[in-house]
């Protein structure tokens, strides 16, 4: 099939996390999936999803609850991680459009999660890393965060930071502004 550029699908993860290492027996892995689809002609924010994910092979510590607001209990009752790739692949297409994620972080985590459980990759070869386009677009000498870029865009921070759904909320207006200024639509 045919590559569609009618959305850009905008994926942020939040996965188990440690201090430092993780815990002996234990790995990162993903326990939430946020979706934002945006519409390419429009710049518009079509819809706003977070999948939870059961962890197989890791707990939530109490570093990541701080981080996500996440708990153990919240993520045992999320789906598991191949019924959430299916989500992705089925309700938005994932294979056949471009996607795009801040920093290469989300990319890595889901090549490496699929390649460990044997779940076909979700995505389609295009990737844009929105935080090396909006440092390239701004001429900034180095990446910046996500609540940085949106201060520097004069765009509010909604929704709470670190949770997936309302990153890649937040995400793709990053990715609206830069693509409707580099067309002059603003
Ligand atoms: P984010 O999209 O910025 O919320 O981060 C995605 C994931 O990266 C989190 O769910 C954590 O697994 C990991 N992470 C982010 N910040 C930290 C941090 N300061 N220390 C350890 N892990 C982190
Ligand atoms: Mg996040």
């Amino acid at each position: 099939m045919a590559k569609k550029l009618d959305q850009i699908i905008v994926v942020d993860v939040e996965a188990t996390c440690w201090e430092g290492e993780p815990p002996p027996g234990e790995e990162n892995e993903i326990i939430e999936i946020g979706v934002c689809a945006l519409d390419v002609a429009t710049g518009q924010r079509l819809d706003k999803q977070s999948i939870l994910v059961r962890p197989e092979r890791s707990q939530v510590s109490e570093f990541c609850t701080k981080l996500t607001t996440l708990t153990q209990a919240e993520v045992e009752t999320g789906i598991a991680f191949s019924e959430a790739c299916d989500i992705l692949k089925k309700q938005y297409k994932s294979k056949n459009r471009v996607w795009a994620s801040y920093g290469d972080y989300d990319r890595r985590e889901f090549t490496q999660q699929c390649q460990a459980h044997h779940v076909e990759y979700s995505f389609g070869p295009t990737h844009i890393n929105v935080k090396n386009l909006l440092a390239l677009a701004h001429g900034l000498r180095e990446e910046v965060g996500m609540a940085k870029a949106l201060a520097l865009l004069n765009l509010p921070l909604e929704g709470v930071h670190h949770r997936a759904g309302d990153d890649a909320w937040n995400i793709a207006r990053i990715l609206a502004e830069l693509l409707l200024k580099l067309r002059g639509i603003k």
